[in-house]
């Protein structure tokens, strides 16, 4: 109901009740008073009744005569305020409650809200107007708990990848000073061994690098100041020339790949190093998540809503439709991949996301459950050639 609508109620429940119960009183004052009083002493025919002289005098004669007559007048009188005053104090007193109440539970959760206690519900209270301000009360209320809980996670995942991050840097690092001393002293003795030490301590740099630089790029991308450098582009010509530089790399994980982008070329704003980034990750996410025997990876683009969209497919580990969307979470890994021990920052999606929208297009991630395979879908605008 709305606040306008009460406030009439009210209005009306007062007006009735005070003329019904008026009304009752004064019907059985006016029938004790003729009753106890000669009221045939008041005489006056109806033509005097009009004449205001004639009619005041004979009431002053009258109450002359009967001065009890005043008093029970004086108290009907007193009694109809006095029934007035207690209906409208009941009425409006409890109008008042019934407004005060959501209006003190909005000010107790505001209350909550200041001292960080966000798990209380703000109830309706029946008013159209009070209760929009409640709902929306309660949706702030909720989207704080949101950003609440998404916060302490990120925090947890923050300290979480601190401490992962310090050991993966280490076990590099430390496996670098273990081959270096090898080499210093003289345990690779050969030049066979020197260059496999070599090899290795390449592999870890490598490795140090790529963990160093997705930081570095997640950083500045958190900051705003990764700077894009847009050029227009085939983006199918682009897609297929990187999946054929990574076609030996794929091969020697053990991964076919089949590529089926459109001829045709196809126009978009493009900044190529950052979207160079975006299919190194999933390429590389495609072979560390991949199970065991030969991999697959089926690259293909199409038309579509002004746009291309292009969709790489491995038949990998899959992720679980509930982690779909949190995997572009800043440091966010499902479990199996941390269980598998397969290194990883859990950064590479996440900037993928952020480099991808800078580009005007969007991100996601398909897959029907654990075991059955991830697609990775990357839609750009098209843009006039
Ligand atoms: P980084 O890319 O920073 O080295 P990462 O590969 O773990 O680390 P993301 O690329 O952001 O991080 O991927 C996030 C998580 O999503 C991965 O840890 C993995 O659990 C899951 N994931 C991503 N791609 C796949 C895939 N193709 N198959 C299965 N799981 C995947
Ligand atoms: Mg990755």
């Amino acid at each position: 109901m709305k606040l306008k609508q009460r406030f009439t109620l009210s209005n009306l429940i007062i007006l009735i009740t005070s003329i019904a119960l008026v009304g009752v009183i004064s019907v059985c004052f006016l029938i004790m008073f003729i009753l106890k009083y000669p009221v045939e002493d008041l005489y006056v025919s109806r033509a005097e009744l009009l004449n205001p002289m004639i009619l005041s005098r004979a009431l002053g004669e009258f109450f002359q005569c009967n001065p009890d007559a005043l008093r029970y007048i004086i108290i009907w009188i007193l009694l109809d305020i006095a029934v007035l005053a207690v209906i409208t104090t009941a009425v409006t007193g409890a109008l008042a409650r019934n407004v005060q109440k959501p209006v003190t539970d909005l000010t107790n959760a505001a209350d909550n809200i200041r001292n960080g206690n966000l798990d209380f519900r703000v109830m309706e209270s029946g008013y159209d107007e009070i209760d929009a301000l409640c709902r929306s009360f309660d949706s702030m209320r909720r989207a704080l708990k949101t950003a609440e809980v998404n916060e302490k996670r990120m925090s947890e995942e923050r300290s979480m990848l601190l401490a992962n991050l310090s050991h993966d840097l280490k076990t590099p690092v430390t496996s670098i000073k273990g081959y270096i001393e090898g080499i210093r002293d003289g345990i690779a003795d050969t030049p066979e061994k020197q260059k496999k030490y070599l090899d290795t301590i390449y592999s870890k740099a490598v490795m140090i690098d790529d963990m160093v630089n997705n930081l570095s790029v997640f950083s500045k991308l958190e900051l705003s100041k990764l700077k894009f450098e847009f050029e227009k582009g085939d983006i199918n010509a682009f897609v297929s020339g990187i999946f054929e530089e990574y076609r030996l790399d794929l091969e020697k994980n053990n991964m076919e790949l089949s590529v089926d982008t459109e001829n045709t070329p196809v126009t978009v704003r493009i900044d190529y190093e950052k979207m160079r980034r975006v299919f190194a990750n999933i390429i590389s996410n495609s072979i560390k998540y991949k199970k065991d025997g030969r991999g697959k990876l089926e690259v293909k683009s199409h038309l579509g809503d002004g746009g291309v969209y292009i969709t790489v497919a491995d038949n990998g580990i899959g992720i679980k439709k509930a982690e779909l969307k949190s995997v572009f979470d800043e440091f966010y890994r499902v479990d199996a991949a941390r269980s598998m021990n397969i290194k990883g920052s859990g950064l590479g999606l996440g900037i993928a996301k952020q480099i991808v929208e800078n580009h005007g297009g969007k991100i996601w991630l398909k897959s029907d459950g654990e075991g059955l395979g991830t697609t990775a879908v990357i839609y750009l605008p098209q843009c006039e050639d």
